[in-house]
């Protein structure tokens, strides 16, 4: 269920990421067939580099799940030039290695931005939210707030050994995502509560997070009773589900926002030069 949902993500983020890409592709398949029918824009060029960088980037560690320093081992990049409407667009597609400063494990990220102007301009600098290609089962503790990811991140890498140790990592996941929501009471039903009452999560997903909690007691006190392996996917949808809805959703939404921002003000100059025909 997480791989699945996992590649549920990153497939809306490819869709999102590489929609300038596949007007590239369909007028290259154009040209490969010798039509020469070039829809609405025209392409102009398109290189291929590969250059080796050092700049140092701050991001939670998809492997050891540390907020730590990321080094730029290699980066690879490829712009391709659009010429719509007489105004050129260049969309900067960027491959990054980045190596852990912590655990020194490798992590691919994928960077697409568009600016103005042609492939000989500057290449835009690191963007706000790239893509994170490797490791994949992690894409969704990239983008939580620490240490909520690093929270979630452990709840994983005891999802196959201990259905107890994921219960107890889970119900802390959700004690992170209190203290980072500033939820009021002096216990974490008091604190799931005041989320649901400050209309911070919708009901659905607060009896998700009582259900969960319930299971964390289970989990987290010698008992008759157990936490079982078939618990184990409800535990994780459940936590997913609280953290989709509380930050994966809001930073897609600002991720597109961003994206839409940028088309539109790469693309200004054609329409004020048109009278606004777009
Ligand atoms: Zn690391």
């Amino acid at each position: 269920m997480v791989a699945k949902r996992t590649r549920r993500v990153r497939a809306q983020r490819t869709r999102l990421d590489s929609v300038g890409e596949e007007e590239t592709e369909e007028d290259a398949v154009h040209l490969s067939g010798r039509s020469f029918h070039l829809c609405r824009s025209e392409v102009r060029s398109e290189r291929e580099h590969v250059t080796v960088a050092s700049s140092k980037i701050i991001m939670i560690c998809g492997h050891c799940g540390n907020t730590t320093a990321f080094t730029v081992a290699a980066e690879g990049f490829r712009p391709t030039t659009i010429d719509a409407n007489g105004a050129e667009t260049t969309a900067w597609t960027t491959w990054r290695v980045l190596l852990c400063s912590t655990c020194s494990q490798p992590t691919l990220e994928r960077d697409v931005q568009t600016v103005r102007g042609g492939p000989d301009g500057a290449r835009p600098p690191r963007g706000a939210s790239p893509e994170l290609l490797y490791p994949v089962a992690q894409t969704l503790g990239a983008v939580l707030p620490s240490p909520i990811g690093r929270m979630y991140l452990e709840t994983l890498r005891v999802e196959k050994r201990s259905p107890r140790a994921c219960a107890v990592m889970a119900g802390l996941t959700l004690e992170a995502v209190c203290q980072h929501e500033h939820a009021k009471g002096s216990s974490l039903s008091e604190r799931l509560n005041h989320l649901v009452a400050s209309e911070r999560i919708p009901k659905t997903l607060a009896e998700m997070a009582h259900h969960l909690r319930q299971l964390r007691n289970i989990g987290a006190h010698v008992t008759q009773e157990d936490i079982l392996p078939e618990d184990v996917p409800v535990i994780i949808d459940f936590v997913e589900a609280i953290l989709e809805y509380l930050y994966v959703a809001p930073a897609k939404i600002r991720a597109v926002q961003e994206r839409l921002r940028k088309l539109d003000d790469a693309q200004s100059p054609s329409k004020k030069g048109q009278g606004g025909t777009g």
